[in-house]
């Protein structure tokens, strides 16, 4: 139910279909490159060999240990995030992934770990380095883009390839639109060997042998489909020169709705690359989910809360979150969905609407009030109460001497909220 009404509540904002997948990460799993690059290991893909390390002793000890007779390594900062080539450190390092000789690759290491690292997918604010990812260099020949997706459009698994790769695929979607591959995948049949070669003309490999690479895309598919990713992104999937498909780099999303039977890959969770308003949500049970504006929304019940985004812009402004608070929340949740608003830099006005059924009104009231008394409050509150108990959730934010902005129905609320947050 949760990852439902993620998906619902993030679509007004998400682009359907694979152009524009940065709102994915949101929403679902998101594993680290170095982890999809062992989970592929384990299907028969073809992945460089890799060790992740932490620290610069870790490192010594690895190189020595694990790439005896390279000559130069790809030293990978691993940040849940694309476009690291093109990144730039907040210390100034420029790209997040580097070619070096095997001497260079400690003091190109040490400019990444604990570093910040701002891609064009991270948001300014940039994302952090805890990890390296250490790969053999293999001598690429030519670079395809590879993905498999949910599609709305034919309700399940679509297969997108393309020969040109390495870069965005936003970009070559401008740039190459005639080179695009779609191929959708009849989810019970599963992935046929016809649906394979069309995948693999699309890529127009050069020097890979035909029917290694039918196969490559076949355990891909396999992948996907066993491990309820929704999306498994290859860009580049690269051909060396030994006449070989290569993963040379991983984007693997999973379907929170899976994560009850994929307990193994859900343990991979790294909450330092989520955005913290959803870790601190996740742990007290609230489906929330963060977005970009400026009025935070408290609501009970999907519906309603798809209903009070709506309006808000309709009445001009932008909400900052989906926050269902659900039917029978606790006075607890209720205190640490306030706080995770107020924590929230940008909002400049909260909206409170609660339609009392199962959810009492007087719950919502004693919570607010409490959190109120937890957090300093520096926004206006606008608050329709409305159904079981309202009297006593009235009384109690009366008696509690808060400054609230009260507001008789939906319309009213969300106009009120829109102008209290641009004064
Ligand atoms: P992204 O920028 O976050 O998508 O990171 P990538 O893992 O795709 O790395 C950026 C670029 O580095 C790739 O598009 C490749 O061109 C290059 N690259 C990565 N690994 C190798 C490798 O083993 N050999 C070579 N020659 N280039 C590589
Ligand atoms: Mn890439």
């Amino acid at each position: 139910m949760r990852g439902l009404l993620k998906k619902v509540a993030s679509r007004s904002l998400a682009v359907a279909g694979g152009a524009k997948s940065q709102h994915q990460q949101l929403r679902r799993l998101n594993i680290h490159e170095y982890q999809g690059a062992e989970l592929m290991g384990k299907y028969g893909i073809n992945v460089p060999r890799g060790a992740a390390v932490s620290s610069l002793e870790q490192l010594k000890d690895t190189i020595k240990n694990v790439f005896p007779s390279e000559n130069e390594l790809v030293v990978k900062s691993q940040v849940l995030a694309g476009g690291r080539g093109l990144g730039t450190f907040k210390n100034g390092f420029q790209g997040g992934v580097h070619i070096v000789s095997k001497d260079k690759v400690e003091e190109t290491a040490a400019k990444m770990l604990g570093q910040i690292l701002v891609t064009k997918q991270t948001g300014p604010q940039g994302k952090i380095v805890s990890k390296v990812y250490l790969c053999e260099k293999l001598s690429l020949v030519n670079e395809m883009y590879f993905a498999i997706l949910l599609d709305r459009n034919t309700a399940g698994p679509l297969i997108i390839a393309c020969k040109k790769g390495g870069t965005s695929i936003e970009d070559l979607a401008e740039k190459y639109p005639d080179l695009i591959v779609k191929v959708p995948i009849d989810v019970f049949k599963g992935i046929t060997d016809e649906d394979a070669a069309k995948v693999v003309d699309g890529l127009a490999p050069k020097v890979a042998d035909r029917k290694d690479s039918i196969e490559q895309v076949k355990k891909l598919y396999n992948l996907f489909r066993e491990c309820d990713c929704t999306l498994l992104e290859i860009n580049p999937l690269a051909e060396t020169s030994d006449n070989k498909l290569v993963a040379a780099d991983a984007k693997l999303n999973f379907d929170d709705n899976a994560a009850f039977r994929q307990k193994e890959i859900f343990a991979l969770r790294d909450p330092t690359q989520e955005d913290p308003r959803e870790v601190a949500a996740a742990k007290a049970d609230l489906n929330y989910i963060g977005l970009d504006g400026e009025i935070g929304c408290m609501v009970n019940g999907a519906g309603l809360a798809m209903a009070t985004m709506d309006i808000i812009k309709l009445h001009g402004g932008t909400p900052a979150n989906f926050l269902d608070v659900g039917g029978n929340a606790s006075e607890g949740q209720v205190v640490e969905a306030f706080k995770i608003l107020t924590s929230d830099e940008k909002v400049k006005a909260i909206l409170v609407n609660i339609f009392g059924g199962i959810m009492k009104c007087d719950v919502i009231a004693s919570g607010i009030v409490n959190a109120a008394k937890q957090v300093a409050l520096k926004v206006p509150v606008v608050v329709r109460l409305e159904g079981t108990n309202v009297d006593q959730g009235k009384r109690i934010l009366k008696e509690s001497g808060m400054t609230l902005i009260t507001a008789e129905d939906l319309d009213d609320a969300a106009e009120k909220a829109v102008k209290a947050s641009t004064n």
